[in-house]
């Protein structure tokens, strides 16, 4: 805490709320992938049979993971979610959340997992002080998942949701990557659950994120195709106008049911992005198609008392923000070739490329 209350004095809001990068977009939200590990398979993220995983003494314990999640709320963050891997892999991920969770500059706290454990977690988390839960379920049938995940858990991924609301979360959602001829087919299947589970579904477009070694511009079901094919089930959209910053669109069904598309394949959001990530092992990265990121874990475990370090990283983090330019999914977009984005031999050489070590 002396670390922050320092920074905290010597860097005055107004500074903070006046970091924009060289696009005008401020670092308001962060996402923290707490463990590259995964206990599902997903084909469209973790699709090869071998994996290369980060050193187990790079990554941050949870003393580290604050004090850097402490500097980027002094910087203007407000929006924390932890991810990963499956971030409830992470031992004893709750007390990460209580620490997060006595941070006043952070408004929203939140966690995205795939629900596996989420059963067993959901009451500590609540506890601890999560604010909310995104739990991504692609289909309703057993075996669609096992084929999709290679994992035969869909039973539990349901109770963790069950669990969830048991625990008192309000504000779930759930997410769905939407791949033609593998679950295009269920899109209002999603919604009815959802509905029935208190969640807000929301529809994400299949990415070219590195990692989709298998990624082909043929599966994506764009945003107007689901929503052409919702209207004939459902009639009439609307759309809900948004915050601006939030990555899914927003829509509302005649019978009062809201739901939500990313539309980062067909209509990135790189213009309003603001979101950065940082990895396990502490290296931050400004968007998801970098080729490269900054190393904090090097200044946060080197020389110096507790406030040098806390005001380099500082100083270091503001920097690369304000020079920020990147707008990798519309790049990726304009790329009229488009095919996997990072090649497999690539991946193979530096887990950092890949969608589960920074953080979906
Ligand atoms: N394990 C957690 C989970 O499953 O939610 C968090 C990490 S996961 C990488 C975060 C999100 O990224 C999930 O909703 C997942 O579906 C999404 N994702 C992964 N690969 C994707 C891809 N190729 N296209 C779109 N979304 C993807």
């Amino acid at each position: 805490m002396e670390v922050v209350d320092s920074i905290r004095y010597r860097r005055t809001h107004s500074q903070a709320r006046g970091l924009r990068d060289a696009l005008g977009r401020s670092l308001t939200s962060l996402r923290l992938s707490v463990t590259d590990r995964c206990n599902l398979r997903c084909m469209y993220c973790m699709p090869e049979e071998h994996y290369h995983w980060l050193p187990q003494d790079h990554l941050l314990n949870f003393e580290e993971l604050d004090q850097l999640v402490d500097i980027f709320t002094v910087l203007g963050a407000r929006r924390v979610r932890l991810t990963g891997g499956e971030p409830l892999l992470r031992r004893d991920l709750d007390r990460l959340v209580s620490l997060l969770a006595a941070n006043p500059m952070i408004d929203d706290l939140a966690l995205t997992t795939n629900g596996v454990l989420l059963a067993e977690q959901a009451g500590a988390l609540h506890r601890a002080g999560l604010h909310r839960v995104t739990v991504s379920l692609d289909t309703l049938r057993p075996e669609r998942f096992l084929a999709i995940t290679r994992r035969d858990y869909h039973a539990r991924v349901l109770d963790g949701i069950a669990a969830a609301r048991h625990a008192g979360f309000s504000g779930t959602k759930i997410d769905a990557v939407i791949i033609r001829g593998v679950n295009d087919d269920e899109l209002s299947d999603l919604l009815e659950f959802g509905r029935a589970n208190d969640a807000e579904v929301r529809f994400i477009e299949y990415m070219d994120v590195p990692g989709a070694t298998h990624w082909k511009m043929q599966n994506i079901v764009s945003r107007a195709e689901m929503l052409a094919n919702l209207e004939r089930r459902y009639g009439r959209i609307t759309a809900v106008a948004g915050d601006g910053s939030a990555p899914a669109s927003r829509f509302l069904l005649s019978d009062g049911t809201v739901f939500g598309i990313i539309a980062s394949t067909t209509t990135p959001f790189c213009a309003r992005c603001d979101r950065s990530r940082l990895t396990a092992d502490g290296i931050w990265y400004r968007c998801l198609y970098a080729m490269a990121g900054t190393d904090l874990r090097r200044v946060l475990r080197g020389a110096g008392s507790r406030d040098e370090i806390a005001a380099r990283i500082a100083d270091l983090v503001g920097n690369v923000w304000r020079a920020r330019t990147d707008r990798g999914a519309e790049q990726r977009k304009a790329n009229h070739a488009r095919s996997a984005f990072v090649p497999l031999d690539a991946l193979q050489c530096d887990p950092h490329f890949e969608m589960h070590t920074r953080g979906g």
